[in-house]
């Protein structure tokens, strides 16, 4: 029987490789549910063409009501937030791959959580704004989260060696960006065009911004510790510039598992949608003699403040990394639009962290308040 499947945000980057995975496996996934928030729409109409879902949903009803009129009645188009909530839920499907960017994904990864459904989380900021929640809701009926991220499902597939109480560190890899060794006195030249130009991986806007400022691994430290329930002060991270290693795990014994394929993020989609099994590809593989030399050095905190500042957050208290989150989506959307410089994205989230009174997140709505908070703090201390 085939794995029935809702992708939520199918016209981003992640959406393009679950599609290409899709392609790869007919006779194992099916399409059952498309949305896309943005704004590729006859991007969309392809999709829906060539993979035939049941239910598509959009952010805006006007193009809601366009796409219906291209694609006629066999499709259903809904749009709006409500419109995303009902891919989530959908009673005919079985995993919802949830690729939206940023918090605007969280209600929809709580409520097909929420509904039982598995949920392969391509969206780390839904983990990051209330990953105790979630991880409760998920408990709660049953649901499996698995993760897409390239480096968590290392660590997944890493901690399949040995039983948790045996882990002694998990240590996620970072490329380091295209700064890694730039003069950081010149930082404050740094434009938009320059810092999308990720060395090893091809993403999408916000991720390449937050792999830039390493801000990318402090979330994902935030998304490890969720996921694993590992203690922040045990995970680290390395620099590794040549993304092949994609993160390990160090055994109490002293043995590392590693995980290491081609960077791209079409073998990780693939573990998340095939877990438990494993399934063949024809995917580009990885020679030893091609690989040359795989280097590792230690994160310069100096240079590189993000992954202090987001493990700080979890001792926080709850609401602290949803406001990290927060303020750091509107300093990333910020920068991009021209309106501050590069080293502002990661001073602008500390400086809201230090106005901040951290609380408990105990509801859907308790987290989408203070990623509320967190966005107009942002805002004023910008000055946007
Ligand atoms: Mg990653």
């Amino acid at each position: 029987m085939s794995r029935r499947i809702a992708l939520l945000g199918s016209t981003g980057s992640i959406g393009e490789s679950t599609l290409q995975v899709i392609r790869h496996h007919p006779e194992r996934l099916r399409i059952e549910a498309l949305a896309a928030l943005g704004s590729k729409l006859d991007r969309l109409e392809q999709q829906v063409r060539e993979f035939r879902p049941r239910l598509v949903a959009v952010r805006d009803p006007l193009r809601a009501t366009e796409l219906q009129d291209r694609l006629g009645k066999e499709t259903k188009v809904v749009s709006g937030e409500g419109g995303l909530l009902q891919a989530a839920r959908l009673d005919s499907v079985d995993l919802v791959v949830a690729a939206v960017v940023g918090a605007a994904g969280l209600p929809a990864t709580y409520a097909a959580l929420e509904a039982g459904k598995d949920v392969a989380l391509a969206n780390k900021e839904s983990l990051v704004v209330a990953g105790r929640l979630l991880k409760e809701v998920a408990r709660a009926t049953g649901a499996q989260l698995l993760p897409i991220d390239s480096e968590h499902v290392a660590l997944h597939q890493s901690l399949r060696s040995g039983h948790s109480t045996e882990v002694h560190r998990l240590m996620l890899t970072a490329s380091g960006g295209p700064f890694r060794t730039r003069d950081i006195t010149t930082w404050s030249e740094i434009g938009p065009e320059e810092a999308l130009r990720h060395p090893t991986w091809k993403m999408g806007a916000k991720i390449s911004i937050d792999s830039a400022t390493l801000m990318n691994k402090g979330l994902e430290l935030i998304e490890a510790h969720h996921l694993f329930e590992v203690p922040p002060d045990r995970i680290e991270v390395v620099i590794h510039p040549q993304s092949i290693v994609h993160s390990l795990v160090e055994y109490r014994d002293g043995s590392w598992l590693a995980q290491m394929s081609v960077n791209d993020m079409i073998f990780p989609i693939q573990y998340a949608l095939s877990y438990p099994d494993r399934w063949e590809n024809e995917f580009e593989r990885l020679e030893p003699h091609q690989l040359g030399r795989l280097e590792f050095e230690p994160v310069d905190s100096q240079r590189f403040p993000s992954v202090d500042l987001a493990r700080e957050t979890l001792a926080m208290g709850d609401s602290a990394p949803a406001v990290l989150n927060a303020a750091n989506e509107v300093a990333v959307h910020a920068f991009l639009e021209g309106q501050i410089p590069f080293p502002a994205i990661v001073s602008a989230a500390e400086r809201v962290l230090g106005s901040h009174d951290p609380g408990p997140i105990n509801s859907l709505d308790d987290a989408l308040q203070y990623d509320a908070w967190g966005r107009q703090r942002a805002r004023e201390l910008l000055k946007l």
